[in-house]
């Protein structure tokens, strides 16, 4: 796999970050996950736009403009061969000369970036997507600022080993009895025909794959609720699925063990997934 590290094109095993990069020290860093369908990012736009949000709320320099960005991204694609699959992208506060909780002078320390593509053939036509997935409740005890798609994942590591564990395949967060989201996911119920998912703010991540599922159902006449959901309303939905650029939109047919509607994709999910694979395969760049 030929990755991106600094400026250069490299074979993965020759790519080199310092030890004192404060990515690898203190989770110092952002991210974002770029789908590929047909050979084409998928809403590039809104992945590079959400960096440069959580890079200014960060205070955190970007070493390249957006062109360039595109750029990396683009050629990475073609050295790979990659016609379905994701593009992984990181920026970290850099390597200064020592271990400090002070961050450094960005014009004495460069950030690094990092990009690397995986490749994912079949990823549009995911068998999960046929049968649904399963997912446990758990606590959310992730900082304050899950807005900011930072590269501190521990503890929703943590969740998918809690479901993995469950026999399950994903967590959702709950945070004073109110669903946030899952380990690294949009969650959504439906009720009555009504698409609920929690309302933007600190709590969670604003999903590229969210805006884009809300536009295209809002387009479709169908009703939308942005509002908080308790894990009980949840297990009395007609139906539940997750988004995220590298699932899509995925339906949820278990959580806690109850099954949800008939225990299969339902409906609303299932024409979610086929309108958003068709409307962000043609916008794709
Ligand atoms: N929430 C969390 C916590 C995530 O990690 C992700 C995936 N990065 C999402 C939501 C979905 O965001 P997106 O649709 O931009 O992939």
């Amino acid at each position: 796999r030929t990755v991106y590290v600094n400026g250069e094109y490299l074979p993965e095993n020759e790519a080199k970050i310092s030890i004192f990069d404060r990515g690898f020290l203190m989770a110092d860093g952002i991210y974002e996950v770029t789908s590929v369908l047909d050979g084409k990012l998928i809403d590039f736009a809104g992945h590079a736009a959400r960096l440069e949000r959580s890079a200014n709320e960060l205070d955190l320099a970007l070493p390249v403009d957006m062109d360039e960005l595109i750029e990396i991204h683009r050629k990475l694609v073609e050295l790979n061969g990659i016609e379905e699959g994701m593009v992984y992208l990181q920026v970290t506060r850099g390597a200064p000369a020592d271990r400090d909780f002070a961050f450094p002078d960005p014009d004495e320390v460069p950030s690094s970036i990092v990009l690397f593509t995986q490749n994912k053939p079949g990823l549009a036509e995911s068998p999960a997507a046929k049968t649904g997935i399963k997912v446990i409740s758990i606590e959310d005890v992730r900082w304050g600022r899950r807005d900011i798609k930072t590269v501190q994942l521990l503890y929703p590591s943590m969740g998918k080993m809690m479901a993995k564990k469950a026999g399950v395949d994903d967590a959702w967060m709950v945070e004073e009895g109110k669903v946030t989201e899952g380990t690294s996911n949009n969650a959504y119920i439906v009720k009555n025909g009504t698409i609920i998912t929690r309302h933007l703010g600190n709590e969670i991540l604003a999903g590229i794959t969210r805006n884009a599922v809300l536009r295209f159902a809002q387009e479709a006449q169908m009703k939308v609720e942005e509002r908080s959901f308790t894990i009980d309303e949840a297990k009395d939905a007609d139906e539940a699925f997750v988004t995220s650029a590298s699932t899509f939109v995925m339906p949820v047919v278990e959580i806690d063990g109850a099954q949800i509607g008939e225990g299969t994709p339902g409906p609303v999910a299932k024409r979610l997934r086929e309108i958003y694979l068709e409307e962000s395969r043609k916008a794709a760049v």
